[in-house]
Order: structure tokens, then sequence, then C-alpha cells
């Protein structure tokens, strides 16, 4: 009886003894209790607290209990009614009854009776209320459910066995614009894109007979309607990836039946756009649009494809920008990317359609034209181009004038691969590049295998110094007499990636003819007085540091300022260095050099003439120049194989320093009669593999740091 007593009742009677005993009772068995005399205060004390369970007479003056049950009708009010009353007509127990009360007992009541059907109208109750609270559950799971299929970002589907739809979700409204009622009844193949449509029939045959695990199968849906599709997306259908499951009934002799599938669909319009982005971007340089050398290449390869079958002619052309490294560093990069968006701009307005067009690496375009007739057509082309080219540029205030190169490559007269079509075309712009003249050039075949040495040789300098390929190697100058090493020279190399150390000889040149000594001649004068700094840290003070420089360095017109420069930087004084150069040098604009050389001079800084004697200066311009040093050429010295040989060259020329009053050093000296030879004559210095190969600095340092040469190479001397 217990189990009940938090239950509370409201006992309803017109009659306060009777109301008062059925309290007594209520109280002694544990139940709460509320009291109301008569339906009206019944009515009020409903609108209270919960009631659980009622206690009701019927016949009461004013307010009957008929009248309170309409009551709990009316507001229904969850309250379980138990009649307690007098009346006792057939009409009335089954009216009460009929309508919700849970029992009806005669008065005079027996206490056990009622306090029996008290505790069974409870118990009732509480299973109803745990039965609801079930119900209430379920209701909210179904909802969820609803709610969580529809709020899918995927697409979510049934369909019967015959591929009708039977139930979509909301995705599939927002995704396509179809409204769900217009495709419930629908077949599916209504939706999938015709070319799909293959695909489309075969996945749902297959989940006929076959559940295995899904594959997933791109497939494309066809909007409702027009422009609800990413603009790109031609076809006005999204790219959805499906995967959908037989769903089966128990069939008739063990078979299962096939109801239909369910399946999901997700919107893959995003991963498509990815797509489409990184392929374009593998294929096209970011900065002017254009096709790039890959895709270059291919469209090459294919009009090449077409031109061998019709038997028609095709053109390759190389464009080159001259001046746009200037620009570049004049005027920075985002000028210099202005400008090549705008050039290939006018670029593109000279061609016809099927051309392409491609930004092949810095300033260097390729243009692809299929079928032309002839030479004239590719002419007349690159005409235009260098028309079109020759008007200024405006960008970011300054007005700017670009000159173009054009090589022309035609197929097949000048090759019939694709590499050999653009390499010719590079070839012929080569040979023209650089002269600033708005210029086309085809290709011939005397444009041979050097212009192509010299080319890549150009092409990797660029590179090398951006990518700090330069090195500079030590090769020792010693006191014939003491041992001592008294200046070191640099020696420029290239540490090529693929090719290995290449040499000055190779390149220097070039880098003469082209301009790009002035850069590297700066990398190597900072290098070297970089590294003697360093040996000077290291305890090495009494030498100095030779370094070769070209006719261009000298003539630049900052010459003299940028070397003071790097020796203050350097912490160091113009004693410590000494500039070699060669006499071809002295010959070329005579005044202005003696004028520079002279301040140089006065520095402190040594001037010597590399290559004594191969060049061809006289003696009176030799004495207008402020001269510390003649080397002499490695090719004398190599002349001296016998001591008592004494035509040689040599011999001349160390009595001319002698009489100039000139230090001395004999290059490449290489075997012991050389260096006696010559140390008998009074040549003061030497250089040359006898005594070291131009090292590396940290080999060049560890020899500084041993003792003088002081081995038979000059102990032999006689
Ligand atoms: P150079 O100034 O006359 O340098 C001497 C060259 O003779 C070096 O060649 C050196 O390796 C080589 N040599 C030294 N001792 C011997 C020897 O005993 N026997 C033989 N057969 N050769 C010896 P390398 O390093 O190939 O340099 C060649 C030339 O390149 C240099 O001739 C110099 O004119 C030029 N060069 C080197 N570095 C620079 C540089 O930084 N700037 C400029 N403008 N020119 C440079
Ligand atoms: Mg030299
Ligand atoms: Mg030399």
């Amino acid at each position: 009886m217990m189990k009940f007593a938090e239950a509370t009742l409201l006992l309803v009677d017109d009659e306060p003894r009777m109301l008062q005993s059925l309290r007594d009772l209520m109280i002694a068995s544990g139940y709460k209790v509320v009291t109301a005399l008569g339906g009206q205060e019944a009515v009020t004390r409903l609108n209270g607290s919960p009631i659980d369970l009622m206690l009701l007479d019927l016949k009461m003056p004013g307010f009957s209990g008929h009248q309170v049950m309409d009551y709990l009708d009316e507001k229904n009010i969850d309250t379980t009614v138990i009649v307690v009353s007098g009346e006792t007509s057939f009409d009335s127990m089954s009216q009460v009854l009929r309508r919700r009360a849970y029992d009806y007992i005669k008065k005079p009541y027996a206490p056990d009776e009622l306090l029996q059907t008290v505790e069974n109208a409870l118990e009732q109750r509480r299973l109803q209320q745990q039965n609801k609270e079930i119900y209430n559950k379920l209701q909210a799971s179904e909802r969820l459910h609803r709610y969580m299929v529809n709020s899918s970002p995927d697409i979510v589907y049934m369909l019967d066995e015959k591929g009708y739809f039977t139930f979509v979700n909301d995705r599939i409204v927002q995704l396509l614009g179809y409204e769900k009622d217009e495709l419930i009844g629908k077949h599916h193949s209504e939706i999938v894109y015709f070319e799909d449509m293959e695909q489309a029939r075969y996945v749902f045959n297959e989940r006929r007979t076959d559940n295995r695990i899904p594959r997933n199968v791109e497939l494309r849906l066809k909007c409702k309607d027009a422009d609800r599709a990413p603009k790109h997306f031609e076809t006005n259908t999204i790219p959805i990836e499906l995967s959908a499951t037989g769903i089966y009934g128990a069939g008739q002799g063990g078979n299962r039946e096939f109801l239909g599938t369910y399946g999901v669909a997700r919107d893959m319009t995003e991963r498509k756009e990815a797509e489409r982005t990184i392929n374009f971007q593998a294929y096209h340089d970011l900065l002017t649009q254009l096709p790039n050398r890959a895709l270059f290449k291919d469209r090459l390869n294919l009009a090449l494809a077409q031109t061998k079958r019709s038997g028609q002619r095709l053109a390759v052309m190389f464009l080159d920008l001259d001046r746009f490294k200037l620009v570049n560093d004049t005027l920075g990069h985002i000028c210099g990317d202005e400008l090549l968006q705008a050039v290939s701009h006018r670029l593109q307005d000279c061609l016809r359609e099927g051309d392409t067009l491609a930004r092949f690496g810095g300033d260097e375009f390729t243009l692809l034209l299929p079928q032309i007739y002839g030479p004239e057509d590719a002419e007349s082309i690159a005409k235009k181009i260098i028309h079109k080219i020759k008007d200024p540029f405006f960008i970011e205030g300054h007005e700017l004038y670009v000159t173009i190169s054009i090589g022309i490559a035609m197929y097949p007269h000048d090759g019939t691969s694709m590499d050999a079509l653009v390499k010719n075309a590079d070839i012929a712009m080569y040979c023209i590049k650089g002269r600033g003249s708005n210029e086309y050039q085809f290709f011939r075949d005397d444009m041979n295998e050097v212009s192509l040495r010299r080319l890549s040789l150009e092409r990797g300098m660029r590179k090398a110094l951006e990518n700090n390929e330069f090195v500079l190697h030590y090769q020792p100058q010693v006191d014939a007499v003491t041992g001592k090493i008294v200046a070191m020279e640099a020696l420029v190399r290239w540490e090529q990636p693929d090719q290995g150390l290449i040499l000055p000889s190779e390149f220097i040149g070039i880098a003469e003819e082209t301009g790009l000594i002035l850069q590297i001649g700066e990398w190597v004068m900072r290098k070297a007085c970089e590294t003697l700094r360093s040996w000077h840290n290291a305890g090495v003070i009494d030498i100095r540091m030779a370094v070769n420089l070209s006719a261009i360095q000298v003539e630049h017109k900052s010459f003299v300022n940028f070397i003071m420069d790097v020796i203050k930087e350097n912490s160091l004084v113009g004693d410590n260095l000494e500039v070699e150069i060669t006499e071809n040098l002295i010959m070329q604009d005579m005044d202005n050099t003696i004028k520079k050389l002279v301040q140089l001079s006065e520095r402190g800084v040594k001037i010597a003439i590399d290559d004594f004697g191969t060049g061809y200066s006289s003696l009176s311009y030799l004495q207008r120049l402020p001269i510390h040093t003649l080397k002499v050429d490695r090719a004398f010295v190599h002349e001296i194989n016998n001591r008592e040989d004494e035509t040689c060259i040599v011999n001349a020329i160390i009595a001319m320093a002698q009489g100039l009053n000139l230090n001395l050093i004999a290059e490449g000296v290489e075997t012991e009669e050389q260096l006696a030879y010559l140390r008998n004559r009074g040549c003061a210095e030497m250089q040359g593999f006898l005594f070291s190969h131009p090292l590396p600095e940290p080999e060049a340092r560890r020899l500084l740091l041993q003792r003088p040469f002081e081995s038979s190479k000059l102990m032999n001397v006689g």
C-alpha cells in the first residue's frame, strides 16, 4: 500500500462528516490528501497542484460530480476518477463509467474495498504513464530520424522493385530543384543524365541479385531548371557519387524477394571543381593564365600527328622579351608580372583560332601555328606580333618599351619531332636575341651545336647566380726564396648540378658577352674579400688576395666605389687586394681605364697584368699604367725545359720587369726545372701546380696555416 504513498488524492464530498472519514482513512493509509467540500471547491483544487486520483461524490448541490467530470474533460486534466456515491441507479453508474471514471463505489463504502480500488487505479495509472513515456520517446525518435534523413548533406532515397521513387529526402529538393511530390512515383532514370543512364541501370539491376558491399558509382543528375548547376558544368547536371543497397523480404520457398533499393548520393560538385582547378593549374601558367610548357607540348604533339596525316605544315615560334630582366630588376617583380600579363594579352590578339600561345618560362613564350601553308604565313604573324609589341606599355605609371625576338621553326623542314622544333625555334631566336631591335628569324641548319651549348650555358648561368652554384677556388702565389705564400688567387668555378664542375674558360667568355659577368664579378669580389677576412681572423694576416677582372667590370661607372666598399665592408685595406687584368682590357678605352686604375692604386690596391706576353699592348702603354705586377703567361713558362736554353722569351720578360721595377710572378710552374730556371734568373714569385692546384676554401686555409713550402721544391735550386 505504501508504494503509492506519494500519490496525491483529492476527496470531494458535500457532506463534512463523510469527507472527514474518507480523509482519515486515506491519511491512515499514507496518501497525501486534499479535500474539497463540494464540486465548486473541487474545481478550485484541481487548478492547484496536480492530482493523481479523485474520490468524487456525484450528488452535490450547486456543482455535481458530473459537472466536475465535465470540467476534467473540458480542461483535459489527467486525473483518475473513482466515483463514491449513494446514487445506485444503473443509468447513473453506466453513464459515469462510460465517461472516464475508473470505478464506481457505492456508499456506504467498505474501507478495504475502497482502498483496494484506489490502489488498483493507481497501479493502472502508473502503467499508463509508463506507456505514455515510451510512446513519447518513440515519437521523438521517429522525429529525430526523419530530421536526420532530411537534413543529411546527402541525397537519401528509396526505389521500389521496378525502380520508381518511393522516398526522397529534402536534400534532393535543394540540390536539383524538384519537389518531393514530383519525384515520388517517377522512374529514377528520368533524372539521370542520358550519358550515364547505362551506368545507373546497371547499378540498379545489380542490386536485384547481388548485395555485396555496394560499389560507389559516379553519375550526373539532371537539374530541374537551367542555371542551377555551377556555370562551368555545361550539361546543367550535378555530379554525384552513389552508393545503393538492395532491400529484400522473405519471399516464397525461402527465396529472398527483391523489394527495391535504398541509396545515398553525395554531391560531388566541390570535388569536381577542385579537380578542375588542379587540372587547370597543372597545365597553365597562373600569372598569365596561358597554357604552360606541358600543355604546349601536348598540343604540339597532337598538331604534329594531324599535320603528318594531312600533309600540311606547321610552325613553332620561340618568343623572348629583350629587356624584361631590366624591368624586373629596376621596377620590381610586381611591375614585371604586370608587364608579362600585358604582353601576353597583346600576343593573344595576334592569334588565329586554333593557335596555342604558351608561357614557357620567365619571359619566354612559345607559339604553335598549326595548319599553315608556308613560311609566309608564319612570317606575317611574326610581323603582326612585332608591330603590336612596339607600342609602349603603361604599367604602374611607367611607360615601358619592350622589344621581342622571335625564332621560327617550320615542320617538316626544320624538324619533325616536338623537341626538335622547339629547340630549333629557340636556337633561331637566340641568334638574334639581345639586339633589342624587334626581329624574327627562321631557323637555318648552320645555327648548330655551338650555339646550342652556348644557349644552355647562358640559361644555366642565370640560374646559377640565383642558386648559388658558383664557388671560388684559391691558388697560392709563393715567394721563390722563402717558400712563403704571399698571395692567393681567387679562381671562379661553376658547380653545375648536372654537368659537374665547369671551369671559367668555358663560361667567362659567354658571361662577358651577355653582361652576366657584372653580377658574377661582383659575387667573386665579395666572396674573395669575405674569405680573406676569415683568414685574417684565423691569424693569417700577411697575405694578399688576387682577383681577376673582366673589361666590362672596369668599364662600369661605379667600379672603383664598388671595390672600395667591399674592402671596407670586410674591414680590409687596399693593400690586401690585387686585381688582375689582361692586356686586352687596357687596349679598349685607355684613358678611362687608366683613370680608374690610378684611383684604385692610390687607395693601395695592387694592379697585376695577367697572362703577360700574350696580348698586343705596347710597352709605351704599360708605362702609363699604375702597374705593380707582371704575371708571365704559363705558355712561356711551359717552354722552359732545358736549363741551358738562353733564348727563352721568359728571359726577356724577366729583364723587362726588372727594368720597369715591377714585381714578377711566373704562372703555370709545374716542374722543378722551371722553378730552378726562373729563380736563378731572379723571378721572385711563382704560381703553379708544382706548389698547389687551385683549392677549395677549407683546403686553401689548411695550406695557409701550414709552414712555408720548404720541401725539395725550393731546396733543389742550384
Ligand atoms: P688566369 O687568371 O691566368 O688563372 C690561371 C689559370 O691557370 C687557372 O685556370 C689555373 O687553374 C691555371 N693554372 C694554375 N697553375 C697551373 C699550372 O701549373 N699549369 C697549368 N696548365 N695551369 C695552371 P682557370 O682557373 O681555369 O682560370 C682560367 C682563367 O679564367 C683565368 O686565367 C682567368 O683569366 C679567368 N678567371 C678565373 N676566375 C675569374 C674571375 O673570377 N673573373 C674573371 N673575370 N676571370 C676569371
Ligand atoms: Mg689570374
Ligand atoms: Mg694568367
